[in-house]
């Protein structure tokens, strides 16, 4: 019986994130009958949107760019494409105290870099790895940076380290990795930072009047989703997954779903609890995937935040503990009521490591004393706060990556009909979420 004749089956999706909505989604447009398992009380995981005193809160992710191809197609097919914004206010780089504008953007690897904020020495540095990078043009795709093999070996703090000042590497590289990955320049790799340096200065960025959770809400709506639900383990029977056992999250009695198919769309580190380990290729991948701890503040204020919009980079580790901070107008101005303002800092890494074990109330207060020293807050107080914490947070594009990604495609999970997916599968983005989630669904068709 040709394939498209035969009858879909009953797929389990574990986790309501980005990359199981999206399998989901597509999974119950091709006559699946879907059931997603998600555990907490709401869908989005790391890309969520909350609401509080009229102000929209964006809990995780903050944009997409405009390369996210899957995403904004999407995005497009359950009708957000009249929602997409474009930010408002510019954004800049946090340089010796005061906050420099990015130059205009364009494909000129000179007016790439934002060397006009970095003084004379710096932007030295940054000529000369403008003209390296030039140079090494041939050797990578710009449009593809993952797949630069050598790129892949290196860490970006050596590849920058070995062709300009280190004042390039603290000043240029440290903010921009921080900000695009969410990791020092000496954890990721030197592809993963050429493609957060394209991505940033020449990608457009964006978000959703409704904010960005609004894409994880408007698949939910196009699939079957039970929240509160947290999957256990999945059983297996000669090698194939027959079922996923799941309990109520706030206490009740086990519940056993029967799957034709499952789709483990969780962060690697929850994979292994679910499956009982993974062996061969998606076992060490999911070993070797380490993640970078990402802390979130978000400050609503009844009145206007003068200075610049933002995203802004912070340069100077010293100054501003932030990786990067931006206000409502830098996305959208429906994210707040008329004439307040609201503000985000998302600090990443070892800042947010250091973080995670605080309370909320310092954390809201060392955030609002930095916030100060970069925008303008006169004596205003935050009328709605919230903090989220996120570890695992991102995914960190260590050396290597590309590689363990294009292993884990080639082998596959070590379970005939069970498909993981998930950003730390691709690329740490909503993209690479998303894109996961279509590949898990293809890969059903395929098996069916
Ligand atoms: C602070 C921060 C800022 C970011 N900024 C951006 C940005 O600006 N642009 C961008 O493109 N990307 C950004 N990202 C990355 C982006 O948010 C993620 O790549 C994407 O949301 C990941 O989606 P996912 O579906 O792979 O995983 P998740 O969103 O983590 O989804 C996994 C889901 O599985 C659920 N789950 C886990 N265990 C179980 C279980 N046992 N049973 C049932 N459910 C379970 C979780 O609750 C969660 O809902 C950011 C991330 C963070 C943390």
């Amino acid at each position: 019986m040709p394939v498209a004749e035969r009858q879909a089956g009953r797929a389990v999706i574990i986790g309501a994130g980005l990359a199981g909505l999206a399998a989901g989604y597509r999974l119950s447009r091709d006559g699946w009958d879907v059931l997603v398992l998600e555990r907490e009380s709401e869908v989005g995981g790391r890309c969520r949107t909350v609401t509080r005193g009229g102000f929209r809160f964006d809990t995780g992710a903050q944009y997409f760019r405009d390369s996210y191809d899957a995403a904004l197609k999407t995005a497009i097919e359950v009708g957000l494409g009249d929602r997409f914004r474009i930010p408002v206010g510019g954004a800049g780089v946090l340089a010796r105290g005061r906050v420099v504008p990015f130059v205009p953007r364009s494909m000129n690897p000179f007016a790439l870099l934002p060397w006009r904020a970095l003084g004379p020495e710096s932007a030295a540095g940054v000529l000369s790895l403008s003209i390296h990078l030039l140079r090494g043009y041939r050797s990578y795709n710009i449009r593809f940076p993952h797949w630069w093999t050598d790129g892949d070996r290196l860490t970006a703090s050596d590849f920058i380290h070995s062709r300009t000042s280190s004042d390039s590497v603290r000043s240029l590289a440290g903010p921009l990795c921080r900000y695009a990955l969410g990791a020092e320049p000496e954890k990721v790799s030197a592809a993963a930072f050429m493609a957060a340096l394209r991505a940033t200065f020449a990608d457009r960025v964006g978000c959703f009047a409704g904010g960005i959770g609004l894409l994880p809400g408007s698949l939910a709506e196009r699939t079957q989703v039970i929240c509160g639900m947290e999957a256990q383990h999945v059983v297996l029977e000669g090698g194939r997954a027959v079922a996923v056992k799941a309990r109520p999250a706030q206490g009740g009695r086990e519940r056993s779903y029967r799957a034709d198919f499952v789709v483990c769309a969780v962060p690697a580190p929850h994979v292994a609890a679910m499956t009982g380990g993974m062996a061969g290729a998606a076992g060490r991948v999911i070993g070797e995937t380490e993640y970078s701890p990402e802390v979130v503040v978000n400050l609503g204020f009844p009145g206007e935040v003068g200075g610049v919009a933002g995203p802004v980079l912070l340069t100077a580790a010293g100054g501003f503990r932030a990786g990067w901070a931006l206000t409502h107008r830098s996305k959208s101005l429906e994210y707040v009521p008329p004439g307040a303002a609201a503000l985000t800092l998302v600090y990443s890494g070892r800042e947010a490591a250091s973080l995670m074990g605080e309370e909320d109330g310092a954390i809201i207060e060392l955030a609002l004393e930095e916030a100060r020293g970069v925008f303008d807050l006169a004596c205003m107080s935050p009328v709605e706060q919230r903090v989220d914490r996120h570890d695992p947070g991102r995914p960190v594009a260590s050396p290597g990556h590309a590689a363990r990604v294009r292993e884990l495609w080639r082998a596959g999970s070590c379970i005939e009909n069970l498909v993981l997916a998930g950003d730390w599968t691709r690329s740490p983005t909503m993209e690479g979420a998303v894109s996961s989630g279509f590949y898990a669904a293809e890969s059903a068709v395929l098996r069916r």
